[in-house]
């Protein structure tokens, strides 16, 4: 063994930086115990602390950190929504990602590209025209293109895909890529710095409810006593919910992705076509991601299949007909929490101190920052819901009061 390697490797002036503190045994109660290490459930343990110092925080999570679609997803951020509920809180959520690789002292690898939306339809057109009118409003860098400027945007773009040529584009400046699991360990590693535990491995398998409060969770490593609980378990929320004791309007549906070999840099926006059902971008590695919309049926499952693979390659030969001779490296899949209005469910439950953040279907990534924040006020304040997220109460649907954002949502995410 080279003699530097142990000089170095064992040298008390290089110490070894460890992310995470070596597991614990769990405390028989914790004042708040958070269901799911997503970046949604990490990031609520890091503002409890980082804002209200609230520490004696347990994380549960049934496998491995940011393993389920935090570690899925395609990492497009973007705020170009439809409504203003949508726009002004993905936008806070996109200025608190600009700034994440410094707050954490980690490479979250943000990256600022825009994303380009294609029309090919006039009913499309109308509905984007009024898109970029409530982002610019409220402060979004979005603006419709012609089809000259879509061209010198992005040369390798077939104008005419499918028999469908594109007509317009809505351009979204502030569109953006994040690294995933690099969000999940920076919010990881900083709550653990301050003092929550995260137990990995450790799985909730049911709730003690008693005078119409949460008491205790049970998990294959016994039953915590708990002061409050937030449930962020994306695609196994109405699970949890009924084990909570009431149901919630959402459906779990796979949502698969995958992606080339690489090559050198041709595209640097993210580019979506709501009528191919398709979006095409490239990494920072060369490679090309492509996804669409989830899959027809209900299902709890990560397998991929081979007609999502086929449909959603042709639709990507459209767009980019150069990538019939590129190779597909990897398919994937992640269960997705489906909302009938394509808006998250976050709040208060029926169950006094069971907050939810749930119903972040294929759109939940980009929000991980300012649902992390606000659910973390929620909690602190012993539910005083923030305004920022009233609008997306799980009681809107008894009330009628729906914040559509399919059109918005649809294959971009
Ligand atoms: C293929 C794909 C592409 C996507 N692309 C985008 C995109 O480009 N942009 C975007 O904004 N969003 C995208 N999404 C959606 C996004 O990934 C999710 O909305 C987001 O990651 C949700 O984060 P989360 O922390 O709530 O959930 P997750 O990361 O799924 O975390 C929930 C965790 O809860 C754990 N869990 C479940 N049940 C229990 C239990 N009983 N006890 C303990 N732990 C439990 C799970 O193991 C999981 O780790 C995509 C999703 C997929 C699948």
């Amino acid at each position: 063994m080279p003699f530097s390697l142990l000089k170095y490797g064992l040298s008390s002036d290089y110490p070894v930086d460890v992310d995470l503190p070596a597991p614990k045994e769990l405390k028989s109660s914790y004042d708040v115990v958070i269901i799911g290490g997503g970046g949604h459930g990490l990031a609520t343990a890091y503002y409890l602390a980082k804002y209200h110092n609230i520490t004696n925080v347990a994380v549960l999570e049934k496998a491995y950190l940011g393993g389920g679609n935090t570690a899925r997803n395609t990492a497009v951020i973007r705020s170009n929504y439809l409504t203003p509920e949508g726009v002004r809180f993905y936008s806070e959520s996109v200025r608190m990602f600009q700034s994440l690789s410094n707050e954490f002292d980690y490479n979250i690898m943000y990256s600022e590209r825009g994303q380009l939306t294609l029309a090919h339809t006039d009913a499309t057109v109308r509905a984007f025209r009024q898109r970029a009118e409530v982002n610019t409003h409220f402060g979004g860098r979005t603006e419709m293109l012609d089809r000259q400027q879509i061209r010198e945007l992005v040369p390798s773009l077939n104008m005419d895909p499918g028999h469908l040529p594109v007509m317009a584009g809505l351009w979204h400046k502030d569109g953006a890529t994040a690294r995933h699991d690099a969000v999940a360990w920076g919010y990881a590693k900083e709550a653990a710095k301050r003092g929550v535990e995260i137990h990995q491995l450790t799985e909730v398998q049911d709730l003690v409810i008693e005078g119409g409060k949460v008491r205790a969770v049970k998990t294959n490593r016994g039953t915590i006593q708990c002061g409050c609980v937030v449930q962020a378990v994306a695609g196994h929320s109405s699970i949890l919910a009924k084990k909570a004791g009431f149901t919630m309007p959402i459906i779990s549906y796979p949502l698969q992705a995958m992606v080339t070999q690489p090559f050198k840099p041709f595209l640097d926006p993210l580019v979506s076509s709501s009528a191919l059902h398709c979006y095409v971008q490239q990494t920072s590695r060369g490679e090309v991601v492509f996804g669409g919309g989830s899959d027809p049926y209900p299902l709890y499952n990560t397998r991929s299949t081979l007609d999502l693979k086929e449909s959603l390659i042709g639709a990507a030969l459209e767009m980019f007909p150069f990538l019939s001779q590129a190779r597909l490296m990897r398919q994937w899949a992640g269960t997705t929490d489906m909302t009938p209005d394509y808006s998250p469910i976050m709040g208060l439950s029926p169950v006094e101190n069971y907050y939810l953040d749930a119903g972040w279907g294929t759109w939940g990534f980009k929000a991980t920052p300012i649902c992390g924040k606000t659910m973390a006020e929620l909690v602190a304040s012993g539910g005083k819901t923030p305004d920022l997220i009233a609008p997306f109460a799980l009681e809107r649907f008894a009330r009628f009061r729906q914040v559509n954002e399919m059109g918005a949502t649809a294959a971009s995410h």
